[in-house]
């Protein structure tokens, strides 16, 4: 799929001259005329990526810039500034509006090529977390965009490689002010070096002695634990044939030589925004996950997820002769404990009882609600006389402690009821060992609840 690119700009010439270019090399483009067409276009979701004139009457690039950037909604659209200003200052300001980059005008083909691949394919990947992030702020967990919307980009761990000493001091120096810097000045070190600590951003030299700095910017992309950390390059100004290499490779950004101190400051603070904000987009989707597993109520696992686990792990009990049994447990005269003390009472009953469940169990045993006050533990490697005496147990540890209602100003008896099942032959089954569990709780409960039923078999 090919990106599909936004260009903003009061000149429709120069509107013109850009979409000639980007739409031969296969982009979409759409196009603006003026700030509010363009955040317009931005809310609907139209574009993939802004190219965003400065000069505009009314409202400026650098206006509509720092609009998409505080909108939750379009804050992960990248934006590339394209500017006639060629003073720092004016890129400054910028970046400091939220630009993911700028490109100078005229603007060179090469530049602009790399920037737009490279940005879109970041949003793409940022677009596919985004889409698995939904269901978790359905069920309300904060969505990362408003904290990166707050985010100011300070307080990164940063790891300069560069073996000059007069210019790793001077970036240093510079950095130092907002954020914790290291240095490795020796290239062979340096992916270990990166590889062990916790940094936020890597600025690599690429003017090393004796040493390829590409080499070492693709050793950081292919490594696993340094990945998705965002690589400054430093090159000096006539070198831009390494820098579209290096744009290839995936390095993120680059710094020319002599360096801007305030330029590198807006950058860096760009990628640290940026890694941010995608962090917390995977922990988004990692928590969704858990979420679609999890019942709020007692943090166990759910019955869906109970089901698929347990149909896995009788298989493999089967196929290799272990033995496997499962507990149906069933809090006693429940509704009544509703009844008596209210609904928070028998949420607080339910909580306390899935916690004294967990403690009494291995962590490789499975503990599932499965509906109200129902829950499923399933024992690997555990034949049914061991499921029944920590059944057993647990039975007795539940009804001889009272549970604590009310913030613990009161104290309430409860008592369970526990059917067991295990494995039985190679041609059992998961769903027949449930259901064997369930006949043996409906005898305990049958013969006067508080009390522990193996199954027939
Ligand atoms: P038995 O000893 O036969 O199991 O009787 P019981 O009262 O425990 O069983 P029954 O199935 O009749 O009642 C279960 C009750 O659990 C009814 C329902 O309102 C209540 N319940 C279900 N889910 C929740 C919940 O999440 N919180 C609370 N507080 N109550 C719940
Ligand atoms: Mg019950
Ligand atoms: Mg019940």
């Amino acid at each position: 799929m090919s990106a599909r690119v936004l260009v903003v700009d009061d000149i429709p010439t120069n509107v013109k001259l850009l979409e000639a270019r980007l739409s031969a090399e296969y982009f979409d483009v759409v196009t603006a005329y003026n700030g509010p067409d363009a955040l317009a276009i931005c809310e609907r979701a139209e574009c993939d990526i802004v190219l965003l004139d400065v000069m505009m009457p009314n409202m400026d690039g650098f206006e509509v810039c720092r609009r998409i950037k505080s909108n939750p909604a379009t804050h992960h659209i990248p934006v590339v500034i394209v500017t006639a200003l060629d003073q720092p200052s004016d890129r400054i300001r910028g970046l400091e509006a939220g630009a993911d980059d700028f490109l100078t005008k005229p603007v060179s083909e090469v530049a602009l090529i790399s920037r737009v691949r490279s940005l879109s394919r970041l949003k793409m990947v940022t677009d596919e977390l985004r889409m698995r992030a939904v269901t978790s702020k359905e069920i309300g967990i904060q969505s990362p965009e408003i904290e990166a919307v707050a985010d100011t980009g300070r307080k990164g761990r940063i790891l300069v490689v560069d073996d000059r000493a007069g210019s790793y001091e001077r970036i240093v120096a510079a950095l130092s002010s907002e954020h914790t810097v290291e240095v490795e000045p020796d290239p062979n070190e340096a992916l270990f070096h990166a590889a062990e600590g916790n940094y936020d951003v890597f600025i690599v030299s690429l003017g090393f002695e004796n040493f390829d700095g590409l080499r070492l910017c693709s050793q950081i992309r292919s490594l696993e634990r340094t990945r998705s950390i965002p690589v400054l390059a430093v090159t000096e100004a006539d070198n831009n044939a390494k820098l579209v290499r290096g744009l290839e490779i995936g390095i993120n950004d680059y710094l020319i030589r002599p360096i801007d101190k305030n330029e590198m400051l807006a950058r860096v603070r760009t990628q640290i925004k940026k890694k941010r904000y995608t962090e917390r987009l995977r922990d988004n989707v990692q928590s969704s996950i858990e979420a679609a597993v999890t019942d709020v109520l007692t943090g166990l696992y759910n019955r869906r997820y109970m089901e698929t686990h347990l149909t896995t792990l009788v298989e493999q009990s089967a196929a290799r002769g272990k033995p496997i049994s499962a507990l149906v447990l069933d809090i006693d005269f429940f509704k009544s404990i509703n009844d008596t003390y209210g609904h928070d009472a028998g949420d607080d009953v339910l909580r306390e009882f899935a916690l004294r469940m967990r403690k009494s169990i291995r962590n490789i045993d499975l503990a599932c609600r499965i509906g109200g006050e129902e829950f499923v533990v399933v024992m690997p490697e555990t034949d049914k006389a061991v499921a029944t005496m920590v059944a057993e147990r647990l039975r007795r540890k539940i009804a001889a402690d009272p549970f604590p209602i009310e913030q613990g100003a009161r104290a309430i008896e409860v008592t369970i009821s526990i059917g067991i099942a295990a494995l039985n032959g190679a041609e059992d089954n998961a769903a027949a060992i449930l259901k064997r569990a369930d006949q043996a709780l409906y005898r305990a409960k049958r013969d006067g609840r508080n009390r522990v039923v193996p199954d027939a078999a």
